[in-house]
């Protein structure tokens, strides 16, 4: 039986909200999955250095361990026949500009990086970041996960998710020419407030820095 590391990035971790959604459809699409494990915690430089090792060295590296770290996650192990690649369906592609509008990217995503959750890309290094993740957390492969989703999906159900589509325009608005960034995070911060409910602003804020800061990125490119 295959098994694969499910890592919800902070923007939907933040967003309860979406959180909840992610769950409900991950458990809707997979029905005959089994979750190993759940921990709800922040990612100290360490781990998010080592989880995201490979891409050490590329131009959007720094903008990542930064973005990880702006909230907590929620990781979980989750075993199932081609598990590896049914989840990685179901999330969509990297880009949320480039993933099919009903996947979990294509729907939650706020903008380029900033898609919901990571997925392991195949069933080598879903062991190996199995092998990580239950070393530098609490994350225990021998301990039930579906009790805790479940209680998860049942206290954030209902936080209302409405801002994604006003914070994309917002992004790219921003995007025309680069500039009222501190305007523009505020923009964005308010429109997050209500999907944040128990984070306190300067969070809020920090997560609406990161996606301003994916699109800087593009702008260094181009
Ligand atoms: P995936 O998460 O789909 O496996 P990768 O492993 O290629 O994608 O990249 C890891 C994460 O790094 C992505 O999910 C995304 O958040 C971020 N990322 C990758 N490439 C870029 C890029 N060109 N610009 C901004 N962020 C990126
Ligand atoms: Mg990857």
């Amino acid at each position: 039986m295959e098994r694969t590391l499910l890592v919800l990035k902070p923007d939907a971790t933040m967003r309860r909200g979406v959180g909840a959604a992610v769950f409900e459809r991950i458990f809707e699409a997979l029905p005959d999955v089994t979750p190993l494990g759940f921990v709800e915690r922040g990612v100290p430089k360490a781990l998010a250095e080592q989880h995201y090792a490979i891409h050490k060295g590329k131009f959007f590296y720094p903008w990542l361990i930064q973005f990880i770290r702006v909230g907590k996650v929620v990781a979980t192990i989750l075993e199932g026949d081609n598990i590896v690649k049914r989840l990685r369906n179901v999330l969509g592609a990297t880009f949320v500009e480039k993933a099919e509008p009903d996947s979990l990217r294509g729907k939650y995503g706020l903008v380029g990086g900033v898609n919901v959750a990571h997925a392991s890309d195949e069933p080598d290094n879903a062991e190996k970041e199995i092998a990580l993740w239950t070393r530098r957390t609490s994350l225990d492969i021998r301990s039930e996960g579906r009790g805790p989703l479940m209680a998860y999906i049942e206290k954030w159900r209902g936080t209302p998710i409405k801002a994604t589509k006003q914070i994309r325009e917002y992004c790219g608005e921003y995007a025309k020419l680069y500039s009222n960034r501190t305007l523009y995070k505020d923009l964005i911060a308010e429109q997050l407030i209500e999907e944040c409910p128990d984070w306190p602003m300067r969070k809020i804020r920090s997560l609406a820095d990161a996606l301003l800061g994916n699109m800087d990125l593009d702008k260094q490119k181009a």
